[in-house]
């Protein structure tokens, strides 16, 4: 094993004429929190859907823990057979944007739901496993209750626990706070900043700078579906380019 836990090469995804994504190379190690940065429409969301292969990539190649999901052949993009993928799905989580919990699940179905159907666990394991959970993130006296009935940061913190049931080795991040009022993005970094505490490792796309430079190992800034710079959050906040120190001095 190379001793990464993802490992992205040469990364290519056009959409029609459109290339999003022109060539990323990403490796991430074991408890390394990674965070990806850039302008909207910079490539960022299509690099997680392409890492998690919830869109697949046109060129390169992807690994989890030494194992090949996708590589070149032919210089065509082969993805290994769905029972592999399906193996190598184990390994990560996903935490979207805007939540995607099932309406119609109270919060406890919507944690236990996956790791029964996936992992094929007991109910009775997978609802106490749900409940340390909750514990964890505060949410214990919501186990009962439907997403509606919950803020959105509360939504954002059952769906961090949705993806934590399946017991990840590594956790991708989609902007999980862009859709939260000002006041309720807190709660939610805190949950992240405690993940980073025990050394999970995480992919987080985030506009909250400062958080990203407190919490990451490594900063990404992308533009125009390519790697403009990375380093350390000192390199990048401290030696930014010009695009990097343009775009912070927007944002922050
Ligand atoms: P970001 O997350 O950085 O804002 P995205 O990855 O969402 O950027 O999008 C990058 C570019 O790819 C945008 O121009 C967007 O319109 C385009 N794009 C994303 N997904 C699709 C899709 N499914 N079909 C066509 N174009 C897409
Ligand atoms: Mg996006």
């Amino acid at each position: 094993m190379s001793g990464n836990f993802l490992e992205i090469k040469n990364m290519k995804k056009t959409f029609g004429e459109l290339e999003v994504i022109k060539d990323i190379s990403l490796s991430v190690k074991e408890g390394e929190v990674v965070s990806v940065i850039g302008p909207s429409g910079s490539g960022k969301s299509t690099l997680l859907r392409c890492a998690t292969m919830l869109e697949k990539m046109d060129g390169g190649e992807l690994s989890y823990l030494g194992e090949r999901a996708a590589y070149e052949e032919n210089g065509k993009c082969v993805y290994v057979s769905k029972a592999d993928r399906k193996r190598i799905h184990k390994y990560f989580g996903l935490v979207f944007q805007n939540f995607n919990l099932f309406p119609h699940y109270s919060v406890l179905k919507n944690i236990i739901d996956a790791p029964m159907t996936v992992d094929g666990i007991s109910r009775k394991e997978a609802e106490e496993r749900a409940e340390k959970l909750l514990a964890q993130l505060g949410l214990s006296d919501k186990r009962d209750a439907y997403p509606y009935q919950l803020s959105g940061g509360q939504q954002q913190r059952v769906s961090i626990a949705r993806a934590l049931a399946l017991q990840p080795k590594i956790l991708f991040f989609d902007e999980p706070t862009s859709a939260l009022d000002p006041e309720l993005t807190g709660e939610v970094l805190k949950v992240i900043r405690q993940l980073a505490q025990e050394h999970m490792t995480m992919i987080i796309v985030t506009h909250e700078m400062q958080f990203a430079r407190e919490l990451s190992d490594r900063i990404i800034f992308m533009e125009q579906g390519v790697i403009c710079q990375e380093g350390t959050p000192e390199e990048l906040f401290n030696s930014p380019n010009a695009r990097v120190r343009e775009f912070i001095g927007r944002v922050m």
